[in-house]
């Protein structure tokens, strides 16, 4: 399957190249539509071939793998250079346990009380 779609990715491709190496000094509109709809087909082509490679993890080694729950939690950042995959991430976090002054990631802080201003001013 993954195949199939290189093959129309290379068809479109090719064909795009045809068109264009026939266009003559003044395209007309039928010219550039045609070599747009070829092109159209050569980008969903193109598009779908990451499908396999890239998963919800975005991850080239565990395309399938988890993502970590902390991706994208304002409350609790994951640290720079840490990506979606859970997997990864937990290899990163071993391997900054190894260095006591780094962090493996931010803990949530505690938050003050909401009307902790009112308690101060009364
Ligand atoms: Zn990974």
């Amino acid at each position: 399957m993954g195949d199939a779609r290189l093959h129309e990715l290379q068809t479109a491709l090719t064909t795009a190249s045809d068109l264009a190496s026939a266009l003559r000094a003044a395209p007309t509109r039928r010219d550039a539509d045609q070599l747009v709809d070829v092109l159209r087909q050569a980008l969903t082509a193109a598009s779908s071939l990451g499908d396999r490679t890239t998963g919800p993890t975005g991850c080239a080694l565990h395309p399938n793998g988890a993502v970590d729950p902390l991706h994208g939690d304002p409350e609790d950042p994951l640290p720079p250079g840490y990506g979606k995959c859970l997997l990864c991430n937990d290899r990163r976090r071993r391997a900054d346990a190894h260095h006591p002054h780094v962090r493996p990631y931010a803990r949530p802080r505690p938050r003050p009380h909401p009307d902790w201003h009112r308690r101060l001013s009364a």
